[in-house]
């Protein structure tokens, strides 16, 4: 378990990955993404994670430069989006984010969903990227366990990470199990299940209990789980909050109660089921 927010856990590759980080899905390119990266650098955390879809890869390429952290010190996270999947289309999409990021290498490329009779193509361009060194690690994303079984099936390089919808109302058990056994790591998106969860009573009277904040409290049962996380904000006082979940610790009863709380609820699309 990570114990501040620069902690790192060790993917499967043997490359280092900060166990938190921030989110900049929705954030909008230009001042506001820059100001959020460099905020969220400023107090500390190391790693971001954006995707070609956010249409914000040069904004936050901007934050990090402006922010005047070594690049050696972070952690980059990128993701090809569906209709860019493929072999050839992938290593040009690849090409596409580093450029609008300003960043010579990634640190993470992910497959951003599974689309189907694509993956595996993409996969193998992603590979490609890793063998030449252009990123230090690669993993997918919205994988349930069965697109994880087929790619690995089929592949040489296996992914570190499956990034996936991850909250109190979604605890993946079965995905989570299974990259638990496989010694792949789970990353929560949406952790704090975009902010519609905040007011549970069970949350909200464990932040009463620790003088928190509901989001710490569901933040910090995601970081005692061993999932990494990504919240978003573009608030600097939230991306502090969000932060400062290292001096309290809930109980394994605690822990439970808010585990109890699933209910394979969604708030984006099921994997199996998402719109190519
Ligand atoms: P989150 O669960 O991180 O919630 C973000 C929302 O909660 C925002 O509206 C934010 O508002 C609000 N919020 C943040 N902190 C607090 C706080 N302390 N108290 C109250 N409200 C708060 O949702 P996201 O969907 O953004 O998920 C996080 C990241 O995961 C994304 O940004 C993206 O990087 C990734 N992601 C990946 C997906 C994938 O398919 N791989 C899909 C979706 C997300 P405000 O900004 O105003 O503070």
């Amino acid at each position: 378990m990570i114990n501040n927010i620069q902690d790192t856990v060790t993917l499967n590759n043997g490359v280092k990955m900060p166990g938190f980080g921030l989110g900049v899905y929705k954030v909008e390119d230009g001042d506001t993404v820059v100001q959020s990266v460099k905020a969220a650098l400023k107090h500390g955390y190391r790693s971001i994670d954006t995707a070609s879809f956010y249409d914000n890869e040069t904004g936050v390429g901007r934050g990090i430069k402006e922010s005047g952290v070594p690049r050696e010190e972070l952690f980059v996270t990128s993701k090809v989006w569906n209709d860019q999947q493929g072999y050839e289309n992938t290593l040009k999409a690849f090409d596409e984010s580093l450029d609008k990021l300003g960043l010579e290498y990634l640190d993470l490329y992910l497959i951003h969903w599974p689309v189907k009779d694509k993956y595996k193509e993409t996969w193998r361009a992603l590979e490609k990227l890793y063998d030449e060194g252009k990123v230090r690690a690669i993993g997918v994303s919205n994988f349930h366990v069965h697109h994880l079984q087929d790619l690995m099936a089929d592949s040489n390089v296996k992914p570190v990470i499956d990034q996936v919808e991850y909250h109190p109302h979604l605890t993946q058990t079965e995905v989570k199990a299974f990259c638990e056994k496989e010694n792949i790591q789970l990353e929560a998106w949406s952790p704090l299940k975009k902010g519609r969860i905040l007011d549970d009573p069970t949350i909200s009277g464990l932040a009463e209990k620790y003088g928190k904040s509901p989001a710490q409290v569901i933040l910090r049962w995601g970081v005692q789980n061993n999932v990494v996380l990504i919240p978003k904000s573009v608030n600097e006082h939230r991306i502090v909050e969000n932060a400062d979940i290292f001096d309290f610790a809930l109980t394994d009863e605690e822990m439970k109660q808010i585990s109890g709380l699933n209910k394979n609820e969604r708030t984006g699309t099921n994997p199996d089921s998402f719109d190519e």
